[in-house]
């Protein structure tokens, strides 16, 4: 047994191995990563004539006697008494009739707990125990006691013997990895000892020296991995380095046709973008802005600066029907230029039997000034599927991937199999704080959309009890049929993915809607389990205003785009996340209509009614998201994010000012890597896991 032996290849750990599993300890060293969220401080060591009520120590002494009571036919209490040489005391436990055989009668033993006297005399509840040979090292009592992450049959008392008996065997295993300067610039202790005193603190300290080495390591290599795929990625000297000078009147004349101008930022991220796309390396570049902010266009110019130099883009969004909608406004804003989209539907499946249609792309070589046959295509619109798709694309020049909200390095490696190195855009409404960003996506360049468009009114947003509920309904429908606009009801979040539950949940709530609710308007029902036929035909009868109120499940949430909804109902909104909530409001808003969104919860938890009246005066998607690290803790901005989370075991991405200083360790330390092979073995061993489509 080493320590990257499996667990379940283990003769001892055998049986363990799906318990264990479950708190990811999948290796025998996982079980040293496996760090205490407690300690328990046992370490007052007292005389049994010294004790005192209601203090937590240990007691060392011998059993004088021990025996099993039955209280009824299931219960048991154990009962002992233990001596040293100040006095007596005396200590239950209930339903743990084998104490009686491994703390037999003369044994020495460590208790820890808390002193209780009873008629006088003093006891122990349920002290923790064991025994105490000469030699020993107590690991349970008498000293700071680790607590862990525990599961059914697996407790902190078991795991804590298991690392102590790894440790004991393996700690030589334990080598230091980092260059020696760093851990004296940044008064580090060393790696072993951290992991030892993690779990074996001698004092509070220790434990947080211990810690702070860990969290700094685990942003270190977070910081370090970007840094190594990045280098991995500038690779790819591009041989589609684009011209940009010579398409200014082209490009000058896309923006005057525009029904608007563009915002600054949107101005800022479109010469970002033609900076990499004029350069000589591909383009790996995240676009962040909230929902509204405009990303669309932006890529729309840079899939058309593109196509004038004479090469090919794909878009891909995460859902048909968004795939669908981009088909539509980039057709609209590129098509008066001559250009061809096509659209490819059908996931997966589709796109199997669409290949011919995809190797058009491939073979479409010739210069977009002079393209003319009705085979080619310069922009291919579809969903993420496209991307699994085994078709080269040999003059594909641009790659845009909306809505990304993964991590997504499987797809940027796909990407880069792809045609000769195309430029990668990806685009996120996920209101990540920019130092997080920069530590998930070390490999990306950000650019950021902080301002909305004009004339954007903001959404009132309003947080109603139940008892408003009627009120609130009467309301809209008082609304809807006075200036003409359209709702969206959204159904609570039952599941991370849309089951079956969720779907009749909507269903029923849509029928209950418009048979008692709404009898006088028209009523549409969208949700994740209807045929993509079904969803478009509700979609276009809501484009077309023939449906008034459109109740759906919370798949609503990316994208979509109808100016003249201007109210928006969420039922269970304690169970979003604030990015979330925004990102819903965001459906709302886009025209030049007052609007309104709605929040509806049963909640009576204080943090929980704090967090949506905030929804009623934040504005910004990254504050919201800030306030939800605050209070939640950062699993809940991440959401489907769950990479970011698993990749963090003992450090939290609410600590900016240590992501600030390792990335500036990681930044200098990182030319030199190759020095320190061990280091990389760890880089190497970060899991960016794999994300699938859909
Ligand atoms: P998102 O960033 O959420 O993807 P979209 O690209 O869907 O946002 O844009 C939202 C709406 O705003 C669209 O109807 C789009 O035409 C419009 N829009 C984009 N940029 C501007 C602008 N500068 N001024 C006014 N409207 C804009
Ligand atoms: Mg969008």
């Amino acid at each position: 047994m080493d320590l990257q032996t499996k667990v379940k290849d283990v003769f001892s750990y055998k049986r363990y191995a799906k318990k264990l599993e479950k708190l990811n300890i999948i290796t025998v060293e996982d079980f040293l990563f496996h760090i205490p969220f407690r300690y328990e401080d046992y370490s007052i060591v007292s005389k049994i004539a010294q004790v005192q009520e209601g203090e937590v120590v240990t007691i060392r002494g011998k059993i004088v006697d021990i025996r099993n009571a039955y209280i009824q036919r299931w219960k048991t209490l154990q009962k002992a008494n233990v001596s040293d040489d100040s006095g007596i005391i005396s200590a239950t436990w209930f339903n743990q009739p084998f104490l009686v055989k491994s703390l037999p009668k003369n044994s020495f033993v460590s208790l820890s707990g808390k002193i209780k006297f009873f008629r006088n005399k003093p006891t122990m509840q349920s002290p923790d125990y064991e025994l105490v040979e000469e030699s020993s090292e107590l690991i349970h009592t008498g000293r700071l006691v680790s607590i862990y992450p525990e599961t059914y049959r697996v407790s902190s008392k078991w795991l804590r013997r298991q690392i102590y008996n790894i440790l004991k065997l393996r700690r030589q295993g334990l080598i230091e990895y980092l260059p020696s300067s760093v851990i004296q610039e940044n008064n580090l202790i060393n790696f072993a000892q951290a992991i030892e005193q993690i779990h074996f603190p001698e004092k509070q300290e220790k434990a947080k020296n211990a810690r702070y080495r860990l969290v700094f390591d685990e942003f270190l290599l977070l910081h370090l991995s970007g840094l190594k795929r990045r280098k991995e990625w500038d690779k790819n000297i591009s041989n589609q380095r684009f011209f940009i000078a010579k398409f200014k009147k082209n490009i000058e004349e896309f923006w005057q046709k525009l029904p608007f101008e563009l915002t600054n930022a949107q101005k800022r991220a479109v010469s970002e973008i033609f900076k990499d796309l004029g350069s000589k390396k591909s383009m790996n570049r995240l676009l962040e802005g909230d929902v509204g902010s405009g990303k669309t266009v932006v890529s729309a110019i840079a899939m058309y600066l593109t196509c004038l130099n004479g090469f090919q883009s794909v878009l891909m969004a995460p859902t048909e029907i968004l795939a669908q909608q981009h088909y539509a406004t980039i057709s609209k804003l590129l098509k008066p230029f001559g250009i061809k989209v096509e659209l490819i539907t059908g996931g997966k499946k589709g796109i199997k039997n669409q290949e011919s249609r995809i190797k058009k792309i491939a073979n479409h070589n010739s210069r977009f000034m002079i393209h003319d046959s009705k085979n080619k295509i310069d922009v291919l619109v579809g969903t993420h599927a496209l991307l699994y798709s085994k078709t080269g694309l040999d003059k594909l020049g641009l790659v845009v991937i909306d809505e990304q909200q993964r991590f997504g390095v499987e797809q940027r490696t796909l990407v880069r199999s792809k045609g000769k190195n195309p430029h990668l855009l990806t685009m996120t409404a996920t209101p990540i704080p920019r130092t997080i960003a920069l530590t998930l996506y070390g490999d990306l360049d950000l650019s950021i959309l902080d301002e909305m468009p004009i004339g954007r009114k903001p959404v009132k947003t309003w947080l109603l009890p139940l008892e408003k509920r009627d009120r609130a309904y009467k309301w809209i429908e008082k609304q809807i049929l006075k200036t003409k606009s359209q709702a969206f009801i959204v159904c609570p979040f039952i599941e991370e993915s849309e089951s079956m539950q969720t779907v009749k949940a909507a269903t029923k709530e849509y029928e209950h809607l418009r048979k008692t609710v709404f009898p006088k308007l028209n009523l549409g029902l969208l949700h994740g389990k209807l045929k993509l036929k079904e969803k478009e035909e509700v979609l276009k009868k809501f484009k077309d205003k023939d449906i008034d109120i459109l109740v759906a499940t919370p798949v609503v949430e990316v994208g979509i785009d109808f100016p003249n909804a201007t109210i928006i109902v969420i039922e269970g909104a304690e169970r979003f996340g604030l990015s979330q909530l925004h990102q819903l409001r965001g459906r709302v808003g886009r025209g030049e209509k007052q609007s309104y969104c709605l929040l509806f919860t049963e909640s009576k938890s204080e943090t929980a009614l704090k967090r949506l009246k905030a929804m009623e005066t934040l504005r910004v998607g990254s504050e919201l998201a800030e306030l939800d690290l605050k209070l939640r803790g950062p699993g809940q901005i991440f959401g489907t994010m769950q990479h970011g989370r698993d990749l963090l075991k003992i450090a939290s991405f609410s600590d900016f000012s240590l992501i600030a200083k390792t990335k500036r360790v990681a930044e200098k330390i990182f030319p030199e890597l190759s020095k320190y092979p061990l280091l990389l073995e760890k880089i190497k061993n970060i899991n960016l896991k794999q994300v699938s489509p859909d």
